[in-house]
C-alpha cells in the first residue's frame, strides 16, 4: 500500500463550559464533543524521506506550520521511522470556525500514517502525542460520535447515545476567530446565562428534547463573541424563525448551529439561510 485516503470529520461542541486556568496555562474545560459528516480529505502517499504538506486553501499553511505536518513529524520521531510522507489536505471544514478542523486533519494523519507504515505504536502512545498537538486531537481518535471531554478536552469519556441528528452550520463568511486569543481573553467573560452540567445535557439529547437542549447547552465563549461581532443572536434569532428549536455557538466560534427536527427541516432552513443570508456559509450535516 503506498497511497491512502482518509476522511477527517468536522465537530461540534453540544455544550462547552471552561471552568477554571490551570498552572500550565491551559484551561480546565467541560464539554461534549460530536463529529459530524463534514469533512475534509487527506491523502497520504509514501515518500523516502522527509514530509510535504499541500493544501490549495488560502488560509490553511503548507509545510511545517500546518496540523497535520506537525502530527507526522511527532509520530515518526515517536515511532524511531526514516521513512517521509506526502501529504494532501483537501478542506471541507470552514476554517478558524470552531469546528476543529486542524485537529481532525491531524488525528487522521496519525491514524493514517501509522497504518501507511505500519507503525508499531500502542494506542495509549498515539493518544499523548496527540494530545500533545492539541486539546481536541484526541477525541478525532476516539471511535465514538460523540464523549464527554475533561481536563483541556483529552480526558475523554464515551457517551452511549446513538441517535443522529441534523443541523444546519451557519458560519460568517471573513469572520476567522483565533481560539488561543478566546482563552487569553476569558477572564473578561460576560456570562449570558448560568450553566447547568452535562448531565442534563445528555438527558435532553437521549430524549431529543429539543426545548430542554436549549435551555440547558452551553458555551462560555457565546457572551464575548456576541459582544465582539453581535453575530450570535442574529444567526440564533434567524434560525428561531425558521422554526429550529435549539442553537448554540460551536468551540471559540464563529459558527453558530441549530438543530433541526428533520433532513427535510435542515434543508428548508438552509435553502432560506442560503438565498436571504449571503454574508453567512450556510451547511446542512447529520451526527458522523
Ligand atoms: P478548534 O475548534 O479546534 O479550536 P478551529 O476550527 O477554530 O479549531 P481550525 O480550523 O482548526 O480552527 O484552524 C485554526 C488555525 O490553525 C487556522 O488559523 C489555520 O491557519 C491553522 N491550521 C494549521 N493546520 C491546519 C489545517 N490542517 N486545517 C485548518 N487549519 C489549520
Amino acid at each position: 500500500m503506498d497511497v491512502l485516503v482518509l476522511k477527517a470529520p468536522a465537530k461540534l461542541n453540544l455544550y462547552l463550559r471552561v471552568l477554571n486556568k490551570r498552572p500550565d496555562g491551559y484551561h480546565n474545560i467541560e464539554t461534549i464533543f460530536e463529529k459530524i459528516g463534514l469533512c475534509d480529505t487527506i491523502s497520504l502517499r509514501r515518500r523516502r524521506q522527509g514530509i510535504k504538506v499541500f493544501c490549495r486553501h488560502k488560509d490553511v499553511p503548507g509545510g511545517k506550520a500546518n496540523l497535520g505536518f506537525k502530527a507526522a513529524q511527532e509520530l515518526l520521531k515517536h515511532a524511531g521511522c526514516s521513512q517521509g510522507v506526502e501529504i494532501e489536505i483537501k478542506k471541507k471544514i470552514p476554517v478558524a470556525a470552531g469546528l476543529g478542523g486542524g485537529s481532525s486533519d491531524a488525528a487522521s494523519v496519525l491514524l493514517g500514517v501509522k497504518r501507511l507504515l505500519r507503525l508499531q505504536i500502542p494506542q495509549k502512545k498515539l493518544l499523548k502525542i496527540a494530545a500533545k498537538i492539541g486539546a481536541d486531537v484526541p477525541f478525532f481518535l476516539f471511535s465514538g460520535s460523540r464523549a464527554i471531554g475533561r481536563g483541556k478536552g483529552e480526558l475523554l469519556k464515551a457517551v452511549n447515545i446513538k441517535r443522529k441528528k441534523w443541523y444546519v452550520l451557519v458560519v460568517p463568511r471573513g469572520l476567522a476567530v483565533s481560539t488561543k486569543q478566546m482563552y487569553q481573553r476569558i477572564r473578561r467573560i460576560t456570562l449570558t446565562k448560568r450553566p447547568y452540567g452535562v448531565k442534563i445535557m445528555l438527558r435532553a439529547l437521549e430524549r431529543n428534547d429539543l426545548t430542554a437542549f436549549n435551555r440547558y447547552s452551553y458555551n462560555s465563549f457565546e457572551g464575548m463573541l456576541q459582544k465582539k461581532y453581535n453575530h450570535v443572536l442574529e444567526i440564533k434569532k434567524a434560525l428561531t424563525t425558521l422554526g429550529v428549536d435549539a442553537a448554540l455557538m460551536s468551540g471559540s466560534g464563529p459558527c453558530v448551529f441549530g438543530i433541526a427536527a428533520s433532513r427535510k427541516e435542515a434543508m428548508y432552513v438552509s435553502e432560506q439561510l442560503s438565498a436571504k443570508k449571503r454574508h453567512w456559509r450556510v451547511i446542512v450535516a447529520r451526527t458522523y
